[in-house]
This record gives C-alpha cells, structure tokens and sequence, in this order.
C-alpha cells in the first residue's frame, strides 16, 4: 500500500514526521534511486525502495496480534459486494490495516483472530500446525450417540473424508442439544458440512477456542490484543 513518504521515514524510526519533511525538501530522499523533493509523494514499502542519504530504508510495521469475539451477521473479508457489515468494522480505535487468520461464516460466531502479520497467519493457518479449534454446535433436537460417534471417526465429504475429530456432548435440553466438537482442520463450511452428513441440523455455530486461547468472557463484538505470551504460546 502507498503511503506518504514522510511516513514511511518517521516509521522506519530515523526520524519525525517533521523533520523527514525536512529531508525531502532537502533533496536526501530517494525513490527506487531517483530523488524526490516533493512533500505529497507517496511509495509502497513493498515494492519501492526508499533511501535517506543513499542507505536504505528496513521498515518493521508494529504486529498487531488481536482476538475478536465475532457476532453472526459479519463477514470475515475485509470487502463484501453485497456491502454487508464487516468484521474490521468493530475494530473501533485500530490504526493499522488487519486481517483476519482464516474465516468463520457470517452466520457462525465466536473466536476470530486478526493480525497484519502475515508470518504467523500463514504459520497458524497451515496443515502441519494441526492447530485445535474447538466449536460449540446447538442443534435441533436431540443428539444420538451414534451421531456423535460418526462425526469423531471422520465422515465422507466432497472433498474427502475428515481428520477424527473429539466430539462430546455439553448441554442437553428439551428443545435442542449442545455438542461441542473439536477440529484441525479448517475446510470451508467444515464443522456444518460434517453435522449435515449425520443429519444433525445446526441452530448456533460457535468458536470457542483456538489453540490454547479462549474466547472467555468478551461479547459478541469486543475484541482484545493478544499479549506476547500468547502470541509466541500459538506455535
Ligand atoms: N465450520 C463451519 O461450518 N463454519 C465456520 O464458520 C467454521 C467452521
């Protein structure tokens, strides 16, 4: 992403905003070796390559490591043709540009990561991790044990059959059952999929853990940064 010149400098920690104006003006900024002395100009740390005096800029973005507990009705892209809400939208008071780790539906709720670093995303995200997710599925009616066993051995879907998953039940009521089951995989749509396939019918969908972090007390809609311990506790 383009940014202004003058922030790019002040962020790669050589100097104020102020005083990188300075430099420009100067004549002691370059842009993929060309000088520029115009205030407006911008560049792309990504691709361009910025020098003061010849040396060249390392720019290191502050991560931002943030856990957001998400309500159904957001969706987890940071663009929606249909211009519905997104989950970014409630980051209130986050300057820097997030992203979430993965996807939950717009109907499912809970446990989403948001981070801009892509290392760790990527790290966190990829099959070799087998990263636990634990989810608390409301279905309607009751569950029967067998049901239960079939979704913990693995069940035939169209793109194969699943990883055994732990499958328990949490809460039973006259209506509708609780089951809380736990994957490591991440396929799209998976843990409703599976529940289809041994006609169970999902009322509430609901992320409550990931890895060693738990969605705990935060409402739907707040969200908290993760801290150092938890970060590097991940992986
Ligand atoms: N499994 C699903 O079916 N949906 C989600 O959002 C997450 C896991």
């Amino acid at each position: 992403m383009q940014e202004r010149l003058q922030k790019l400098i002040s962020q790669a920690g050589i100097t104020s905003r102020r005083a990188a104006e300075e430099l420009i003006v100067n004549g002691r900024v370059t842009v993929n070796g060309v000088v520029v002395t115009e205030l407006g100009s911008k560049a792309d740390p990504a691709t361009d390559r910025v020098a003061v005096d010849g040396k060249p800029l390392q720019f290191s973005a502050k991560h931002l490591y943030i856990l957001l507990n998400k309500p159904t009705g957001y969706i987890t892209a940071l663009k929606d043709s249909q211009d519905r809400p997104l989950v970014t939208d409630l980051l209130h008071g986050v300057e820097e540009r997030v992203y979430p780790v993965g996807r939950l539906d717009y109907n499912t709720e809970g446990l989403l990561l948001l981070t801009n670093d892509g290392d760790w995303a990527n790290r966190l995200m990829h099959p070799r991790h087998e990263v636990e997710k634990e989810y608390h599925v409301r279905v309607r009616g009751k569950v029967l044990e067998q049901q239960l066993k079939r979704l913990a051995g693995g069940v035939e879907l169209e793109d194969g059959v699943t990883a055994p998953a732990t499958v328990r039940m949490v809460k039973s009521s006259d209506q509708n059952d609780w089951i809380s089951v736990t994957i490591h995989e991440g396929r799209n749509r998976q843990v409703r999929r599976m529940c289809e396939v041994v006609s169970l019918s999902v009322v509430r969908l609901r992320r409550v853990r990931y890895g060693s972090l738990e969605i705990g007390a935060l409402k739907p809609g707040q969200f908290r940064y993760l801290t150092d311990a938890e970060v590097r506790g991940l992986l």
